[in-house]
């Protein structure tokens, strides 16, 4: 029995040589998949399971694919894009954490966000990407 268990992990690692293997996109679609699949139990919702199994099982082919390089410019496009994603919440999380100290202001010509300390009165403001000014109350 030990051995048959030895022999299957070989054989895993082994089935696994010049495939692709787990990134961090088949692990984001194996959870949404799951989170369809469960949301899919609720009735109104019932049409979910369909994109769930989509998910899952691409997630899987992903996993035991052949073609490395279209899978890891799949997973170069996924972070690429979350990167963004998180890159846009940290700036709203310390918009936050210093909403008592300072302000922040999109550029009108460049929309880079632009942080001033608060209680300056009227000053005029340059974008320290385009040099644009403007005038705001702080
Ligand atoms: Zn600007």
């Amino acid at each position: 029995m030990r051995e048959f268990f030895s022999n299957l992990g070989r054989r895993i690692r082994t089935g696994l040589i010049g495939r692709y293997g787990i990134d961090e996109f088949s692990r984001f679609l194996m959870i949404l998949g799951i989170v369809f699949l469960f949301l899919g139990i609720i009735r109104p919702l019932q049409f979910l399971a369909i994109p769930a199994w989509i998910l899952v099982i691409y997630a899987y082919y992903r996993c035991f694919s052949k073609n490395i390089v279209k899978r890891s410019n799949e997973r170069d496009r996924y972070l690429r894009i979350t990167g963004k994603f998180k890159g846009k919440f940290s700036v709203y999380g310390r918009m936050w954490k210093e909403r008592k100290t300072h302000k922040y202001y999109r550029c009108s010509v460049c929309r880079t966000m632009v942080r001033v300390p608060r209680g300056k009165g009227k000053i005029a403001i340059t974008c320290p990407k385009c040099r644009n000014e403007f005038i705001k109350t702080t």
